[in-house]
C-alpha cells in the first residue's frame, strides 16, 4: 500500500559488446511484452552503447541509463561525459556514487553529490548509491556512514532531492553472492526514509542492491520501505532479470 511505483534497475557494469547487447534487450523485450511490468525497468550500460541501446528499447518499456555521469556541464573535463550528453541518447537515469566509483575511482561524498545536481540540471533523474563496507557494518557503523553519505546529496540538492532516486547497497553484498537479510535491509532503508522525510522528500524510491537475484528479490522487496532493485550480476541474463521484474509489484 504504497504509491511509489517499483523500480528494477539492471547494472551492468563493464559487459557487454553489441552482439550481447542486442541479444540480452531482444529476450527482455519479448518476455516483457508476454508480462507487462507492474514496475519501471532500467537498464545501466556502457555509455558507448547509449545509442545501440536507444535504438533497441523504442517502443519497449525498458528505460535506459548510463553508470556514471560527469559534474561538468561541459569543457575541459577529458574523458567525462556530462548529463545533457547522455539525455541526447536516451538516457533517462544516471547512477551516481555506485561503489566501485568510490572505490577504485576516489569518489567522495561531495562529488557524489555534485554529479546528482548536475545530473538534475541536465534532466536526468540520478540513482544515488550509498552503502557501507563490511568493515564498517561490523563496527557498527551503517546507519551513520550512510546517513552521511545521503546528507551530502540532500544538503546539496535542498528541495530537489524529492527527484531523485536512492539505493542502498551494502558493499559487502555487491557481487560476492552474500545478500543483506530483508530485516538488515529494510532496518536501513526506515532510516533513509526518515533522514529523506526531514528533507520533505519522502516519496523518493529506495533500491535495494547486492546480490539481488531471482530467489531472493520476493522477500526484498516485501519490504515496506524497499521501493526496487539495482541489480548487477543477475542483470545479464535475461531469465533471470525477468523474474526479478515480475516479483516487483
Ligand atoms: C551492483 O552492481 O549495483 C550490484 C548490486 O551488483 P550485484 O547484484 O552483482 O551484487
Amino acid at each position: 500500500t504504497t504509491h511509489r511505483k517499483k523500480i528494477i534497475a539492471g547494472n551492468w557494469k563493464m559487459n557487454g559488446s553489441l552482439q550481447a547487447n542486442a541479444a540480452l534487450l531482444q529476450a527482455l523485450a519479448a518476455g516483457l511484452q508476454v508480462a507487462a511490468p507492474a514496475c519501471a525497468v532500467i537498464v545501466a550500460a556502457p555509455a558507448v552503447y547509449l545509442a545501440q541501446i536507444q535504438a533497441l528499447v523504442a517502443g519497449t518499456p525498458i528505460a535506459l541509463a548510463a553508470q556514471d555521469v560527469s559534474a561538468h556541464d561541459a569543457g575541459a573535463y577529458t574523458g567525462e561525459v556530462s548529463a545533457a550528453m547522455l539525455a541526447e541518447f536516451g538516457a533517462s537515469h544516471a547512477l551516481a556514487g555506485h561503489s566501485e566509483r568510490r572505490q577504485y575511482h576516489g569518489e567522495t561524498d561531495a562529488a557524489v553529490a555534485a554529479k546528482a545536481a548536475a545530473a538534475l540540471a541536465g534532466g536526468i533523474t540520478p540513482i544515488v548509491c550509498v552503502g557501507e563496507t563490511l568493515q564498517e557494518r561490523e563496527q557498527g557503523q551503517t546507519a551513520a556512514v550512510v546517513a552521511r553519505q545521503l546528507a551530502a546529496v540532500i544538503d546539496l540538492l535542498g528541495a530537489r532531492t524529492r527527484d531523485i532516486v536512492v539505493a542502498y547497497e551494502p558493499v559487502w553484498a555487491i557481487g560476492t553472492g552474500r545478500t543483506a537479510t530483508p530485516e538488515q535491509a529494510q532496518q536501513v532503508h526506515a532510516a533513509l526514509r526518515e533522514q529523506l522525510q526531514h528533507a520533505d522528500a519522502q516519496d523518493v524510491c529506495i533500491l535495494y542492491g547486492g546480490s539481488m537475484n531471482a530467489a531472493n528479490a520476493a522477500q526484498l522487496l516485501a519490504q515496506p520501505d524497499i521501493d526496487g532493485g539495482l541489480v548487477g550480476g543477475a542483470s545479464l541474463k535475461a531469465q533471470d532479470f525477468l523474474q526479478i521484474v515480475a516479483a516487483a509489484r
